[in-house]
C-alpha cells in the first residue's frame, strides 16, 4: 500500500468487522508491514480471511493469503513468456555447460583445457 491514505481505506474495512480502534500508530504499524502489497490485494485477501476466519486479523494473515497468489502470478507470467518466445520464434536462453575442471569456462572453450597458443 502506497500511503496512508490507502492504509486507512483497509483499516477502515478491517474496523468495520472487528471494531478496532485504528489510530496513528495502527496506520503506521499495518503500512509498514504491508508496505508492498497493493491495495487490492491486500483487500481481496481481509474479505477471504474475514469470511473464512474468527481470528483477529494480523498482517501475517494477509502475506500467508497471498502467497499462493503470487506464486501462481509469477507461474502465469513464466507460460506467458514461454508463449510470447514461441510466437517470436526466439529459442529460449541455452545453457551451455560448463568444464568440469573450471566451472567458470565453458565446456568447449575453456581457455586452461585448450590454451590458445600466443602469435
Ligand atoms: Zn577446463
Amino acid at each position: 500500500m502506497q500511503n496512508s491514505t490507502e492504509v486507512g481505506a483497509f483499516l477502515g474495512k478491517v474496523q468495520l468487522n472487528d471494531g478496532r480502534k485504528v489510530d496513528e500508530g495502527t496506520i503506521k504499524f499495518w503500512g509498514e508491514a504491508l508496505a508492498k502489497i497493493p491495495l487490492e490485494d491486500a483487500l481481496a485477501a481481509l474479505l477471504e480471511h474475514q469470511t473464512t476466519s474468527t481470528e483477529w486479523v494480523t498482517p501475517a494473515h494477509i502475506l500467508r493469503l497471498l502467497k499462493p497468489v503470487w506464486e501462481q502470478r509469477k507461474r502465469d507470467q513464466r507460460i506467458a513468456e514461454a508463449k510470447q518466445r514461441a510466437i517470436q520464434g526466439t529459442p529460449a536462453p541455452i545453457e551451455i555447460p560448463k568444464c568440469a575442471k573450471h566451472p567458470s569456462e565453458n565446456i568447449a572453450s575453456c581457455r586452461f583445457c585448450f590454451p590458445r597458443k600466443s602469435v
